[in-house]
């Protein structure tokens, strides 16, 4: 007997069935596509939750993350600070413009970002076009800090928060701090559209240029006329439908993933060797995964837990592998002042917990049983 299946985290549509009540009007009125009504709204209400001027629906967050940089004029031979540890997602677009990026290592209170490792870079490479921070697994990074820094040497800060949506750093959302920020709805994320992003700024022209970019760059004109190069970027009224139902659940969702996070944090103060990843003061996290590192000297290692998991029928992962050890970015420069690299660390110590808003009570403690039954 094979136990269910418990997802590290599995797209959670609203039980009242708001998104296909939207997806249905979108086709009662024939707006299947390519824009309409929803990818309007959507986008209003969205930039209206986090808090921002405006957005631009896109087809992707990885999209949303290069059209910031096209925004910001990041080109052939520019240089990009990028976090480490992070999906690749945040690093390709940087290539995607020709430009390099310059991973910067983490630091342990937030795992992300580290302002010293920053202002280093900044030694070494005074003029970067553009720094990318990332809020991860949903926990909002030092802002203020890396936020002076940019301000200091006037460098845009683009916001990664496609994992934090609803995350907020005292008290304002995380991807609304730099120039853009940028959201994903992809179908692990704490809300999804089955696959989707959103571009978030306060600069209403970049941002109509950036839906004029993602719409293939045409001119208004009868015929079809390009002075500039287009991308097919923009999202689908009936994928928008999806995030208009969806928005109205993520405060449910956050609600979730915090008592997720809770309830691992309570039931593993016993075992000394197991940390949470910390919530830093003054930050309220979307908790869109439950991260823990197991200390060096235990006898358990990650992939013990992770396979032990395996075995249940239960979906865990390690922590981001730094795009620094990646074979495809071997050639690009790493920075550091810890003595030790903390990103490389906290990759080799960590697991990602399953942490499913599906999840019932009581798989949880089958997932707690299986992890506490190895120490
Ligand atoms: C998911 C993710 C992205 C990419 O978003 P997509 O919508 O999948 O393109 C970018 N950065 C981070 C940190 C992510 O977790």
């Amino acid at each position: 007997m094979e136990n269910k299946k418990i997802f590290l985290a599995s797209p959670h549509m609203s039980d009242e069935g708001y998104e296909q009540a939207y997806i249905k009007e979108a086709f009662d009125t024939n707006w299947v596509a390519p824009l309409g009504e929803n990818v309007n709204k959507f986008e209003q209400e969205l930039s209206e939750y986090v808090g921002s001027k405006t957005g631009a629906a896109l087809s992707s967050g990885t999209a949303a993350i290069h059209m910031a940089l096209k925004a910001l004029d990041v080109k052939k031979g520019d240089i990009v600070f990028c976090p480490s540890l992070t999906f690749s997602a945040t690093a390709n677009p940087i290539i995607y413009q020709n430009a390099t990026p310059v991973f910067i290592d983490s630091e342990r209170d937030t795992w992300n970002m580290d302002p010293l490792s920053l202002e280093k870079a900044f030694e070494k490479y005074p003029n970067p076009k553009a720094v990318i921070v990332v809020h991860l697994y949903g926990t909002p990074a030092k802002i203020d800090e890396i936020k002076a820094i940019c301000d200091k040497h006037n460098v845009p800060l683009v916001e990664d928060a496609a994992e934090s949506l609803g995350s907020t750093y005292k008290g304002k959302e995380t991807g609304t701090f730099g120039k853009y920020g940028i959201y994903s709805f992809n179908g692990n994320k704490i809300i999804t559209t089955s696959g989707g992003g959103m571009l978030v700024s306060e600069d209403e022209e970049r941002i109509a240029k950036v839906r004029f970019w993602s719409t293939q760059a045409r001119e208004k004109a009868r015929h079809y006329q390009h002075n500039e190069i287009g991308y097919n970027y923009r999202m689908s009224n009936i994928v928008a439908g999806i995030g208009r139902g969806q928005l109205k659940v993520l405060n449910d969702r956050i609600a979730k993933k915090t008592e997720i996070y809770n309830t691992y944090k309570e039931a593993f103060k016993s075992i000394s060797e197991i940390e949470m990843q910390p919530t830093p003061e003054d930050t309220k996290p979307n908790h869109w995964l439950s991260v823990i590192t197991i200390k060096e000297d235990s006898k358990v290692t990650p992939l013990q837990i992770i396979e032990a998991l395996e075995k249940e029928n239960i979906e865990s992962r390690p922590v981001w592998k730094p795009m620094h050890m990646q074979p495809v970015f071997e050639k690009c420069d790493y920075i550091q002042v810890a003595e030790k690299s903390v990103s490389e660390d906290l990759f080799t110590r960590g697991v990602c917990l399953p942490s499913d808003t599906k999840m019932t009570m009581e798989e949880q403690e089958r997932v707690i049983k299986i992890i506490k039954g190895l120490f």
